[in-house]
């Protein structure tokens, strides 16, 4: 068996990439990584005619090497299908001097399709005969239906969301309230993101719990710090470059800039391990909402999380502590499993750590940080489509504003702007930026937009106002182990 995983807090740890889907996080609390990338590096060249699912073919046969190609084939090409209204999967499209990266064609109108759709595949061949597999989501509003629509129906696993109360979009709560399937469990908690985040974590961590679970029923995650939804997220920056070469924008090799909106630190990790198994990248530029913790780390070397939570209008992006943050600090620590340990102990213990001088110097080299204001988001929103036509949404708005900071000492790199999801999908504030009008109810404004702007409505929102509603519970975040315990009573009780 190929052990080639290991936990960002255990160098000793050494684990399969199916066991490290299987099982999400490591025991010790760390995330899995795959050390050494530089060694997976791709040839270029073979690939600039790529599909999309034949590039996917060659980057998870790299990272997920314990897979057959058989395996891997089936599982893309039940991923990425005509479920996606278009068959690039994820086109690049020409706006003023930059091009944007829609990663929003599937499903659910929101990035998260890409893994999403990919990690039940693969989950479905890690499990044996009579394991049952219940996997927990916290979510700040997109990853919960995508997370959702991919494990709808799917056999031997149960899925489980919370979200926080009052802190997801109208359309992306009604999104969730109306999934379907004999296998899906949805509540709000009282709490922001974060505590979800964190109680899904010490959930996974009770070993109490575990033990009254038993040897056949185990916990697995849905979030990025699973990397079997994380690793599907490399393709796609594979597949932009490939994408500006064939639109002749780049040369074969030539160095390309990405702009990344970052919550979790899950897409823009990707787009690093893409760097490292061989695309020229120049920089990463991450770009968060007014949760500017991340901006604040790249100015002073210090994480802090002790700052009030901020809800904005980028909510899939109201996080304080970004769990994939961990992995890079992994990396550009040398892979220093101590250091990184310790860092995250200080973390819990007191909210806030400081890195070296070295690790910080070497996180610059590769990426920018910034971030932008809900005021900003707005005025973005409608200068944008005043100017050059082109409609975003609030996170690909941060995205933007971010980049256009950034372009001031680097104007000339060609940059791709990662866009996460349709404007539709948080219209609310897209009709305010672009219309001037706050709209009390959402499908008028989804209506007046289309009006005006004659941009398609995705088929699975216009549609998400008639469905019945089926999922309505609100609990307390104390109370969220006995949630599962009692779901995992329900879907697998026949089972046991
Ligand atoms: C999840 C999400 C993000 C942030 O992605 P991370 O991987 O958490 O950094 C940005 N935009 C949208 C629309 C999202 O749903």
């Amino acid at each position: 068996m190929n052990k080639n995983y290991t936990s960002t807090r255990n160098e000793k740890i050494n684990i399969s990439a199916k066991e490290a889907i299987k099982k999400g996080f490591a025991d010790d609390g760390g995330l899995f990584v795959y050390p050494e990338l530089s060694k997976l590096k791709v040839d270029l060249a073979s690939m600039q005619n790529f599909t999309y699912q034949q590039t996917a073919q060659i980057i998870l046969e790299k990272l997920l090497p314990d897979f057959s190609t058989a395996e891997i084939k089936d599982g893309i090409t039940n991923a990425y299908n005509d479920s996606f209204d278009t068959k690039e999967i994820t086109p690049l499209v020409k706006v003023d001097d930059f091009h944007v990266l829609e990663l929003f064609h599937g499903p659910t109108s929101a990035f998260k399709d890409i893994g999403l759709q990919m990690l039940p595949q693969l989950m479905k061949r890690v499990l044996k005969k009579d394991n049952r597999v219940m996997i927990l989501t916290a979510t700040s509003g997109d990853t919960g239906k995508a997370a959702l629509e991919g494990f709808k129906n799917l056999d031997q696993t149960a899925i489980t969301v919370f979200y926080p109360h009052n802190g997801v979009s109208k359309v992306q709560q009604l999104q969730m309230e109306t999934t379907s399937g004999n296998n899906t469990e949805i509540t709000a908690i009282k709490g922001n993101f974060d505590d979800a985040q964190s109680n899904v974590k010490k959930i996974f961590n009770n070993q109490a719990l575990r033990q009254k679970l038993g040897t056949n029923i185990s916990l697995s995650s849905a979030n990025s710090i699973n990397i079997g939804r994380l690793i599907p997220q490399v393709v796609y920056y594979f597949d932009a470059y490939f994408q500006l070469i064939k639109q002749n924008q780049i040369k074969l090799g030539q160095k390309v800039n990405f702009t990344v909106p970052t919550g979790n630190f899950g897409d823009v990790l990707a787009g690093f391990y893409a760097k490292q198994m061989g695309l020229p990248v120049n920089k990463f530029v991450v770009a968060s909402n007014a949760n500017n913790v991340l901006t604040k780390f790249f100015k002073t070397g210090i994480y802090n999380r002790n700052i009030p939570f901020l809800q904005t209008d980028a909510p899939s992006m109201d996080i304080q502590i970004s769990s994939n943050f961990e992995r890079l600090l992994y990396y550009k620590s040398h892979e220093d499993t101590n250091y990184v340990q310790k860092l995250m102990a200080e973390l819990e213990q007191t909210g806030s750590y400081q890195v070296s001088e070295p690790v910080l110097r070497n996180i610059r080299a590769d990426f920018y940080c910034g971030f932008a204001t809900d005021q900003e988001i707005e005025s973005t929103i409608n200068n944008v489509y005043q100017q050059a036509g082109y409609l975003m949404d609030p996170h690909t708005a941060v995205g933007y504003k971010v980049m256009r900071d950034y372009q001031a000492n680097d104007p000339d790199t060609p940059m791709i702007l990662l866009s996460t999801a349709s404007p539709y999908k948080f219209v609310h504030v897209v009709t305010k930026a672009v219309l001037g009008e706050n709209f009390e109810n959402d499908q008028v404004a989804m209506q007046q937009l289309q009006k005006f702007t004659r941009l398609p409505i995705p088929q699975n929102l216009a549609q998400v106002w008639d469905l019945p509603i089926l999922h309505q519970d609100v609990i307390d975040q104390t109370k969220m182990t006995e949630y599962v315990l009692q779901k995992v009573e329900a879907n697998f009780n026949d089972k046991n």
